[in-house]
């Protein structure tokens, strides 16, 4: 199965139905493969072949799917570029992408232009103002001779642990998480998907792939913000997936958001935890959404476990509405022992399964730590109950360790958030002279009294697991795909000494 097979099949089948939606603009199947398929002709004019790179550089746009597509239709991959980087970041991504061709948005010209001759495999820069005219330009181009295993996307890692390293993700993976996905939320007649999270995460790109398969529109917006999202209700989408940080904003946003979103059919969230308070929030305010939650990483395409909708209303396991559920089809989970890198009942979980990317691009070393025997290295600690329920502890970075005994920061973060006024938490390791490390809450919130939150926490936590500081704050530092970044809380503190932060 190859990406373009999927247009052609929707473009014979349902030349006349929507296929994406942006704004006030409608593309039909037949319009969106001709697009494409002239997108292919004019990048192949430009020098791009099988086995190259072109890049993509702005806000969520319809041309960065185009993109997408009409590489993988020559045999190129499209890597797709956070346009929140820094000047450094940039030249850092994009000249480890290797990409010829680069798409950027006309707000990010003058970036571009700057680090210009830092990136020598560059050939040739289309900024958007020109799509059209480059596209146009563009003879109609049909492929042959391509691969599954051909790399389609090019999709960074959030660089929550170092520095993002660039996921070769294929046509096979690919499809088969797009696969996969609509077995655990089904999308059908009728339905519209809303794709809002950044392309340039897998919660963006490859959750838009997986709408695309079952040839019902897909609606994309230029970012996650408030209006976008209340205009997607509005113009009567049915399924969407928002990261939990994204899920907190519409919560507060007050009544009126709560009612709109009340009449979505499917409600996916995943990519970091989801606060327990705030899932009971959304819960009772949308009785009649069905919720998903997913676990996954850029490396597998997406997801790879669900929490399906039946799972969040069972009033039987309570307990399981903090897990991630379980595999979905096709994936196979092992939990092995960091050390003796045996099966164990708590530790790395592994993950074995088509949606596997070819590798990290240009890093052989980097790719054989994390691909072992085709199994694939999560980084994360988790456990699995009778049902096959994936409960995730911590990150393997993120795992505390205070007096030999090994606290996981998201069950004290668990405590934290239920305590009154708590807005955000992270929970993190902190020097300690004589227990190695210390944990430390940090907080941001309303009238927060420290020594009482702490209080809060001895009454439900083991002694050695509760915080002992807390630092109050504004607002957590995030990435672009709201995640905390607890590297740089943990910067100061370990100064000097030998975390690796
Ligand atoms: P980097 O690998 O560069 O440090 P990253 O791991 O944050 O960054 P992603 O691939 O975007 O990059 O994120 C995958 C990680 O996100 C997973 O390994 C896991 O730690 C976390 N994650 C994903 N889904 C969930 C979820 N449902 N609940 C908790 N954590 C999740
Ligand atoms: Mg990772």
């Amino acid at each position: 199965r190859l990406f373009g097979d999927l247009l052609a099949h929707w473009a014979r089948e349902r030349p006349g139905d929507t296929a994406l939606i942006f704004g006030d603009r409608k593309w039909t199947w037949a319009e969106f493969d001709e697009r494409v398929r002239r997108l292919s002709g004019a990048l192949a004019a430009a020098g791009v072949g099988r086995g190259d790179r072109v890049a993509f550089v702005d806000k969520n746009h319809p041309a960065c799917l185009e993109t997408t597509f009409a590489a993988a239709g020559i045999g190129a991959a499209n890597a797709v570029v956070n346009w929140r980087l820094s000047g450094d970041e940039l030249a850092y991504v994009l000249n480890d992408s290797g990409a010829k061709v680069v798409f950027v948005g006309a707000e990010l010209r003058a970036a571009l232009d700057a680090i210009r001759d830092r990136l020598p495999a560059l050939e040739r820069v289309v900024v958007l103002d020109e799509y059209e005219s480059f596209l146009a330009g563009g003879e109609s181009h049909t492929a042959s001779g391509l691969d599954e295993d051909d790399g389609v996307l090019i999709m960074y890692t959030s660089g929550t642990t170092g520095f993002p390293k660039g996921a070769v993700l294929t046509h096979r993976s690919v499809i088969a998480h797009g696969l996969a996905a609509g077995t655990a939320f089904p999308i059908g007649p009728g339905d519209v998907n809303l794709v809002a999270m950044p392309l340039f995460h897998v919660g963006g790109s490859c959750y838009a792939v997986s709408g695309f398969l079952y040839g019902e529109p897909s609606y994309l917006t230029r970012e996650a913000d408030a209006a976008s999202l209340f205009a997607a209700v509005r113009a009567g989408i049915t399924h969407a997936f928002l990261v939990p940080a994204v899920v907190a904003g519409i919560a507060q946003a007050g009544e009126a958001a709560l009612t709109a979103f009340s009449r979505l059919k499917y409600l996916c969230y995943g990519a970091s935890p989801m606060p327990l308070p705030l899932l009971r929030t959304v819960l009772a305010a949308w009785p009649d959404v069905r919720f998903a939650q997913v676990y996954g990483m850029t490396e597998l395409s997406g997801a790879v476990t669900a929490l399906d909708p039946a799972a969040h209303r069972d009033t039987t396991r309570p307990e399981r509405l903090a897990s991630a559920g379980t595999a979905l089809s096709g994936v196979d989970i092992r939990i092995v022992d960091p050390v003796t890198a045996e099966d164990a009942a708590a530790g790395e979980v592994w993950v074995r399964t088509e949606q596997r990317m070819a590798g990290y691009l240009g890093k052989p070393e980097a790719t054989a730590e994390t691909i072992v025997d085709g199994w694939v290295r999560t980084g994360d600690v988790g456990r699995l109950d009778d049902g096959g329920f994936l409960f995730l502890e911590d990150r393997v970075k993120d795992m505390i360790i205070t007096g030999g005994e090994n606290v996981y920061s998201p069950e004290v973060e668990r405590v934290v958030a239920e305590f009154p006024g708590v807005v955000e938490v992270a929970v993190i390791g902190v020097p300690d002279e004589r227990w190695g490390e210390q944990v430390k809450a940090v907080v941001a919130g309303e009238q927060l009294d420290a020594d009482k939150l702490m209080e809060f926490c001895r009454e439900r936590l083991a002694h050695y697991k509760c915080p002992r500081s807390v630092d109050v704050v504004d607002a957590l530092p995030r990435n672009a795909t709201g995640k905390i970044l607890k590297r740089s809380l943990r910067a100061p503190y370990w100064r000097d000494r030998d975390r690796n932060v």
